[in-house]
């Protein structure tokens, strides 16, 4: 990303003065944050946190994808929205959200399905796609098109009590080189059909967030290669290692899927909401 040396106003160096007297970041990694471009796939439990810390700590853009409108039992969680936004779109409802908390960040509203037709096109305008998506079929599409876009991909997903994020940068692994394939329809059930903690997703999605930062400041070790595990009734942190699998049937030497698949259709699932960010 080129840096130029742009002026800052008064008012964004009294904003940003906690970032710019860091060593690691200063002026520099601080444009640097204000010229990125983040796309947070779902505006939901994990989307939430992650786009509050991040249109607060000054990324210059940040696209959302969800075609869903906020209901009631999203507040539970999903912090970017607030009793007046029930029955608005989440992009809606996150624009004004983030326009509140920093004039500075431009967000770009995707209030559209994601498919193998449109994703190609949206994650090309970002350098980072950060995972919040609460399906599979998603889950493998943000994936696979990661790995044919050459995008960091910052995965984060969340089940009862527990969590699990991890980073896949490009040509060092992916989420099929963990799970070739998505599970048969029916075999996993969603959150709204088995519950999840409230505040579980606020800590992974904050580490999605974190991570972010790393990424376009390219300051500290991330999570590449490692996959984090949370489990919060134990309030214990575990590591795995990740290596990128030969035989991944994506990133691997000779893969198989050379092709965007749109799993819900193909499975013949009948229709779920998309990108709801758990
Ligand atoms: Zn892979």
């Amino acid at each position: 990303m080129a840096v130029a040396a742009l002026p800052f106003t008064e008012e964004q160096i009294k904003r940003y003065s906690r970032h710019i007297i860091l060593p690691q970041i200063g002026g520099k990694g601080q444009r640097k944050l204000l010229q990125s471009r983040v796309l947070l796939v779902g505006a939901g439990g994990l989307g939430s946190p992650s786009a509050l810390y991040l249109a607060a700590a000054g990324v210059g853009k940040l696209g959302i994808v969800d075609f869903d409108v906020v209901d009631l039992s999203n507040l539970q969680r999903q912090v970017l929205h607030h009793g007046h936004d029930v029955g608005r779109p989440k992009v809606v409802s996150a624009a004004d959200t983030i326009a509140d908390i920093n004039p500075d960040v431009q967000v770009v509203k995707h209030q559209v399905r994601l498919s193998s037709e449109n994703i190609m096109d949206i994650i090309s305008d970002y350098d980072v796609v950060v995972d919040g998506c609460d399906n599979f079929p998603t889950r493998y599409l943000v994936n696979d098109a990661c790995v044919m876009g050459k995008r960091p991909n910052v995965h984060g997903s969340i089940f009862l009590f527990e969590g699990q994020a991890t980073v896949f940068l490009p040509g060092q692994g992916c989420y099929r080189c963990l799970y070739p394939e998505p599970p048969p329809p029916g075999m996993v059930p969603s959150c709204q059909e088995a519950g999840v903690l409230g505040v579980l997703p606020g800590i992974v999605g904050l580490i999605q967030a974190v991570e972010t930062v790393k990424i376009v400041l390219g300051i500290g070790r991330s999570l590449t290669n490692r996959l984090l595990l949370f489990d919060a009734l134990a309030m214990e942190f575990r590591q795995v290692r990740l290596k990128r699998n030969p035989n991944c049937p994506v990133c691997g030497d000779n893969p198989t899927v050379t092709h965007l698949i749109d799993y819900e259709e193909f499975c013949g699932l009948p229709h779920r909401d998309h990108a709801d960010g758990a």
